[in-house]
């Protein structure tokens, strides 16, 4: 096997931040900060979108999507920009404070810096966060910061080349490192690592990829991985549990909540906590604030349920209406998810965005 890379990694540097300058076409901001913050039928306060803008990928990760691509759609098919900001709006106007915008991989997409920026405009919006592969952050990571981007979530299943090649099927780890570093410089508030736990694949990489937190002003999460309708070739035993990563380290202390997801740890003299998503062995809907709406205009209520409700081709009047029809329509819990008990999501991820 290759030697790993995370030598190439390199200190953070400070970066200046140029405030959100311009708004391509003039937003309306009629509507914004009704009085009316979404609490579901089972009293969750729903405070985060989740928006798909693409579901095309420069890498193919074996849990993620199919070794061809996805059947491209028609043009007509996916939101334009205009209707994801319109959605943006409407979620803002439902007291949906933070966004992320996911993929398929959202750098890819010609006008992402724009569309961060147009996102970032929006009343009532007061984070915007977005998740990649890293691969382009070393052209983007600037302009995205300084279109208003304030986190990122950067996936990183291995540091080993040949692992990483494989697991993506095209990808080249020094590409993804690269992207690291150019993230590192760019002067975000917050660089989260996000590794898919795959037991026989990157569970002995566990320390190595800890140990990036006390190295580097980073997070690191590791996440279970989910049976999807197609994350085709891990059998029973690459589906591990969180607390392997407890057991791997047990140096690990508990560090305080941070309003999210994850259950957060720390090593000794790090910079970033350690995460840990257990979507499969200890499922969080009692706790699930977001809302998600994928590249071709669904509104996904949940993550693992096949429900989707369209908001293509919708006015804004029409999409604020029918986003808290969804919120309302959100299930108690995404049901048993294990290798046998697949999700019920009719989509791969990158049809979804995570
Ligand atoms: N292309 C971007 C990226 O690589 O981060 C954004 C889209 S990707 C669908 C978002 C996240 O979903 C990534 O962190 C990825 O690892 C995760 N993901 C995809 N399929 C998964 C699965 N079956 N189980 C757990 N996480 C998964």
């Amino acid at each position: 096997m290759p030697q790993k890379d995370e030598k190439l990694l390199t200190e953070p540097s400070a970066c200046g931040i140029i405030q959100k300058s311009k708004v391509f076409f003039p937003v309306p901001r009629t509507g914004v900060h009704e009085e009316n913050p979404m609490i579901d039928h089972y009293g969750r306060k729903i405070t985060y979108l989740r928006l798909s803008v693409t579901e095309l990928c420069n890498l193919r990760c074996r849990y993620c999507m199919p070794e061809d691509g996805v059947c491209k759609k028609r043009h007509e098919e996916m939101l334009t920009q205009e209707e994801m900001i319109n959605a943006v709006r409407a979620a803002a106007s439902l007291d949906i404070r933070k966004l992320r915008i996911t993929g398929g991989e959202p750098l890819i997409k010609s006008n992402i810096v724009e569309l961060c920026q147009e996102a970032a405009a929006v009343n009532g919006i007061e984070e915007v966060c977005l998740t990649t592969n890293g691969t382009l952050l070393p052209q983007l990571a600037v302009p995205l910061r300084q279109a208003g981007v304030s986190r990122l979530n950067i996936s990183l299943d291995t540091l080993d080349p040949e692992k990483f090649r494989y697991i993506t099927r095209v990808g080249k780890l020094s590409d993804a490192v690269s992207g690291i570093k150019a993230a590192l410089g760019a002067g975000f508030d917050k660089i989260k690592i996000n590794t898919v736990l795959i037991g026989g694949f990157n569970d002995a990489e566990i320390p190595a990829l800890a140990a990036l937190t006390q190295r580097y002003p980073v997070d690191v999460r590791f996440i279970e991985l989910m049976p999807m309708y197609d994350s085709g070739d891990f059998g029973p035993d690459a589906f591990i549990p969180y607390t392997v990563v407890t057991d791997t380290l047990p140096e690990l202390t508990p560090a305080p909540a941070d309003g999210g997801v994850a259950k957060l740890y720390r090593l000794p003299d790090a910079k970033g906590n350690i995460g840990l998503i257990s979507p499969v062995s200890a499922h969080f809907c009692t706790e699930c604030n977001r809302i998600r709406i994928t590249a071709d205009g669904k509104i996904k209520p949940c993550l693992h349920s096949s429900d989707e409700i369209s908001i293509k081709g919708l006015d804004y009047g029409q999409m604020l209406e029918t986003l808290r029809t969804a919120i309302l329509s959100k299930p108690r819990w995404h049901g048993e998810l294990s290798y046998s008990e697949r999700s019920r999501a009719n989509r791969n991820m990158n049809q979804i965005g995570g």
